[in-house]
Formats: C-alpha cells, structure tokens, sequence
C-alpha cells in the first residue's frame, strides 16, 4: 500500500523536487515499508519521537525536523539532523549553532516564513528576516547553514489563495537570493507543499514538498 502511494506521489513530482516522507505518529514498521520502497528522506515533528525512530532504524536515512522546535531540545537531534526546516528566530538559530559546533558539524536549517493568513502559525515575515540576516551575532554562526525558505499556506479549499501564498514564499526566496545570498549557491530550496497543495507548490517553485497521509494514511 505505501510502496504503492509512493509510486503514485514520485509520478506526479519532478525528479529536482525532493519527497520528504512525513512519518509522524506513524509507527517504525510503516516508516520501514516506505524505506524498503527506497524511501530515504523521513520528516518528523516531534524531538522525542524523532529521536526514537533515528534509534531504531536504519542510519542511511535523512531526518528532517519539520516542526516548532524548541531552543532547550535541540541537544537531543543535533549530532544527526539532517535538516531542521522551521527556524523562525535568531535565539533558535543560535542554539542550533552551538549544538553543531558541540558534535564539530554544519547543520543545515531553513528559515520558516509566515505566508498565511492565520494568526497562530510560526514563522518571519519579511521585514523579521531581514533583521535577523542583518544582525552581527548572525555573522558568527559558523555551525549553521541556511539552504533556503520554508512555509504552510492557509488552510482553505480556495486553491488560489494557496496559489498567492506560495507565489509570495518563492518571491521572498528570490529577493533574499539576489542580495543577503548572492554568494551562496546552497541557498536554492524552498519547502512548500503538503499532501493537499503540494501540485499548486511545485507549479509555483517548490524543491521540496513535504507529504504525510498520502504516503501512509490519515493520522487520528
Ligand atoms: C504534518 C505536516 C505535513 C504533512 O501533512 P500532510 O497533510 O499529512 O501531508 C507537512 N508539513 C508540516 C510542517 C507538518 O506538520
């Protein structure tokens, strides 16, 4: 079944947009169907549970932490995170910087963006991002990387809003690319896209969709 689901979402994405698996409250034996499928890349939301599932399963696979990560847990992922896409302030980004320079690596992260039109969702806005770019201690973080951009469009059935809202994201990504990371080649990836509108993102630019219950079914 999710080999199957896996075959069916890969035919509809390009081969440049990166499938992130996103496994969260779903048990290791369906996460394992998935790698044996060739699955490699897995998103989790959860510290403890990402650290459990990182315990217990093969260590081929890439661990991608898609959720509000809090400043006082990041000890617990950092010797082996292989992404960390919701980074929405300079308190963040700096303890995320200590860990990795703690376990001697450079840990990738993507800056999370507020793109919808909801109150309670995380994220920068433009101007927030600016500033953090700007700020001297951001030019000390030798032990971070940002890679590119991360948002969540509003969730609506109005396929155009979503439509505007990714628009917006890759917009931003680009004003970012021409000047803060003219030099920076990795600054290439913007993560957009779920299991309901992750078409709409690819169409407006995404390299990265991040699909949950298409792959392995509906969560309680
Ligand atoms: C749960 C989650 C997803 C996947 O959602 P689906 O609708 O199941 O595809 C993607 N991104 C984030 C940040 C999530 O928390």
């Amino acid at each position: 079944m999710i080999a199957s689901n896996l075959t069916k979402l890969k035919q509809q994405i390009p081969k440049s947009v990166q499938l992130v698996a996103v496994s969260k409250t779903k048990p290791v034996e369906l996460l394992m169907e998935a790698y044996q499928a060739g699955q490699r890349v897995f998103g989790e939301n959860k510290v403890q549970e990402l650290v459990d599932k990182h315990d217990t399963m093969p260590k081929d696979i890439q661990w991608h932490f898609i959720g509000h990560l809090q400043t006082n847990k990041v000890k617990y992922i950092a010797s082996f995170v292989s992404l960390i896409h919701a980074v929405d302030s300079l308190k963040l980004l700096k303890e995320i910087n200590k860990q990795g320079s703690k376990h001697t690596r450079v840990i990738d992260v993507l800056l999370q963006f507020h793109i919808a039109d909801e109150e309670s969702k995380f994220g920068l806005k433009h101007s927030d991002a600016l500033q953090l770019l700007d700020d001297p201690d951001f030019f000390e973080l030798k032990n971070i990387r940002i890679i590119g951009l991360m948002g969540m469009a509003t969730f609506t059935q109005n396929n155009n809003q979503i439509r505007d809202e990714f628009r917006k994201l890759h917009h931003y990504h680009s004003i970012l690319k021409a000047k803060q990371f003219k030099f920076a080649d990795y600054f290439k990836e913007i993560s957009m896209g779920m299991s309901g509108d992750y078409n709409i993102a690819i169409e407006e630019g995404s390299t990265m969709v991040r699909v949950g219950s298409l792959i392995f079914g509906s969560r309680n």
